[in-house]
């Protein structure tokens, strides 16, 4: 469960792969459906069944309920010359299914717009377990449906369930839905589960703030026993550029210091709570605007102003404030960034070992040969591709192998010319034996943009090691650019020094020699660059997602809250 936009229909849509999953893992019946092929998957899919929100949509309007409920028959069933016996029995099968959830015989004829809501939500059900699944995904069944039809439909749905003996993924934003249908219950928030337990724990002894605020919510129909009810503060994020670290912790409660608060978080709170620019505050004189970057808020200072009496009001404001707001907590430096100065580290183009470009292919081939559905034209084409060493390895659909090496060619040929030049280091493209197509690749040359952006990211990886040392402090930013990568650097100019000898040293000791990212880096200098004069920036500390851990019970919970070795919300 979770609220509108949270994703859980694409959750559910994601689980019978009915959208591709971007990673993770899906086991059914011990297999792993991600990486099982197409053949196979389709045995699988027989199992798994999924009935829609809207019984509205969801239902061919041009097909008799006869046709619909017999659809899976059609799909799944033996050939179109099955013998008269066979299709008399899946006739019988489709009156029973119609029969088992309310409806009767003479339904079976009529066309969908001459059903209720209610009604059509029941031809899908039977649409669905015309197959005898063992698993079905309701995806919000209930929510189209007026109240009383509700009840109907869920008090079906159960009884189908310990009738045919069936495992729901049930979906709803209904907390009082879901506690009667479920055995768990997982809460997700911003495309994350935060919280997984069953169902009494839940309701009981729910951890999260977020569940907490949810079960709180729930409106109590007497109104002696209703309580003050606090909501949840804040708009939710766009799940497109989620909050970093706690998805949750703009608008949770209990946040603390380390639960994932950024630049986008401290500039707004720093113009809400202080009117740092309106012309009547001490600091407007000298503050021309304030920005934010990932990590830092930065106010750039107006021509003449004094940054050292900026710098020392924001500390002086920021401690005071540290004990009461949980995001200055999370601040680890409050520092001019003197001059237009940034450090470079230049690039050349680097020789890229050629297991690595293996890898990088079948990464970008593998979300291409997932066009599983009937009617496409990769339809089956390529049943899987693995890396082996220095090559890629593709297998072919059955009788298939020559379109898949025509595909294989053209998208390579495509990538080449657009984004991906570094794979003209592929060398051969073949048929090894039926069914079998190998990608074979030698050393490549890496252009100097994706140098950069691999070097940044080494970089950064390195100074978040070690968050005590004082270089994690200075260093306000990372980017990779056309020619190398730059490093944004706090307080004063010995700063830049001492960070430019920090990274000499850290290639020289942590790099091997035989890396190919040491042999792309040719030089490390401090360089002016085009920005404000002077600004004074505040830097607050990266921190990551919580995990998703148990907590006894099966219940699990990502809450920093309950990641420190026994969680105690209760007393937080
Ligand atoms: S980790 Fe827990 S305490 Fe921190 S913001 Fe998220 S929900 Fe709140």
């Amino acid at each position: 469960m979770g609220e509108s936009g949270c994703g859980k229909t694409t959750f559910g849509r994601a689980v019978l792969r009915l959208v591709e999953p971007s990673g993770g893992k899906i086991v059914f019946d011990g297999k792993d459906i991600l990486s099982i092929p197409p053949a196979q998957l389709r045995g699988i899919r027989k199992q798994m069944q999924i009935v829609f929100q809207d019984p509205y949509s969801s239902l061919d309007p041009r097909m008799t309920v006869e046709r619909i409920v017999g659809e899976g028959f059609a799909i799944h069933g033996p050939p179109e010359s099955i013998s008269k016996n066979v299709k008399f029995a899946q006739r019988e099968r489709i009156h029973q299914l119609i029969e088992q959830v309310g409806l009767s015989d003479d339904h079976m004829s009529r066309l969908p717009h001459e059903f209720s809501g209610g009604q059509k939500q029941r031809i899908a059900l039977a649409r669905a377990l015309a197959l005898e699944p063992d698993f079905v995904v309701l995806d919000e069944p209930t929510s189209a449906l007026d109240v009383s039809v509700q009840a109907q439909v869920l008090n079906l749905l159960k009884r189908l369930q310990g009738k045919f003996g069936l495992t729901y993924l049930f979906i709803s934003h209904d907390l009082s839905v879901v506690a009667h249908m479920s055995d768990r219950i997982a809460v997700m928030y911003l495309g994350k589960i935060i919280e997984l337990a069953p169902v009494m724990e839940f309701l009981n002894n729910a951890k999260h703030p977020y569940t907490q605020a949810l079960i709180a919510s729930i409106p109590i129909p007497d109104p002696k026993l209703r309580k003050e009810r606090k909501g949840i503060e804040g708009e939710v994020p766009s799940p497109i550029n989620p909050p970093n670290g706690c998805r949750f912790h703009p608008r949770c409660s209990l946040a603390f210091g380390d639960c994932g608060w950024e630049g986008r978080d401290l500039v707004p709170f720093m113009i809400e709570h202080e009117k740092m620019l309106d012309p009547k505050h001490p600091m407007a004189k000298h503050i021309e605007k304030l920005r934010q970057e990932p990590f830092a808020a930065i106010a750039d200072l107006k021509t003449g102003s004094k940054p050292d009496v900026v710098k020392e009001w924001l500390q002086s404001w920021t401690s005071e404030l540290r004990k009461t707001v949980p995001m200055l907590d999370a601040l680890v430096a409050v520092d001019r960034i003197s001059g237009n100065k940034h450090i470079l580290v230049r690039c050349r183009s680097g020789r890229i070992p050629a297991d690595l470009l293996a890898k990088q292919f079948l990464n970008l081939l593998n979300p291409q040969v997932e066009y599983r559905e009937r009617g496409n034209p990769l339809f089956g084409l390529i049943a899987n591709a693995e890396l082996d060493g220095e090559k890629v390895i593709i297998e072919a659909g059955q009788g298939k192998t020559d379109s898949a090496v025509e595909f294989v060619t053209n998208f390579v040929k495509r990538l080449r010319k657009t984004t991906n030049p570094e794979l003209k280091a592929l060398s051969d493209i073949r048929k090894i034996e039926s069914g079998r197509i190998e990608v074979k690749f030698r050393e490549g040359k890496m252009p100097v943009k994706k140098t950069a952006v691999e070097l940044a990211k080494r970089i950064e990886d390195a100074f978040e090691s070690d968050r005590s040392s004082k270089f994690y402090n200075m260093l306000l930013s990372v980017k990779a650019t056309r020619n190398g990568v730059t490093l944004k650097v706090l307080g004063p100019d010995d700063n830049w020094d001492n960070l430019a000898s920090e990274l000499k040293s850290y290639f020289s000791g942590s790099i091997k020699k035989n890396d190919w990212i040491d042999k792309a880096v040719s030089g490390i200098a401090i360089k002016s660059a085009k920005g404000p004069e002077d600004s004074v920036a505040m830097k607050l500390k990266k921190s990551s997602e919580p995990d998703l851990v148990d907590i006894g019970n099966s219940h699990l919970v990502a809450c920093r809250l309950c990641t420190k070795s026994a969680c105690d919300i209760e007393t937080q």
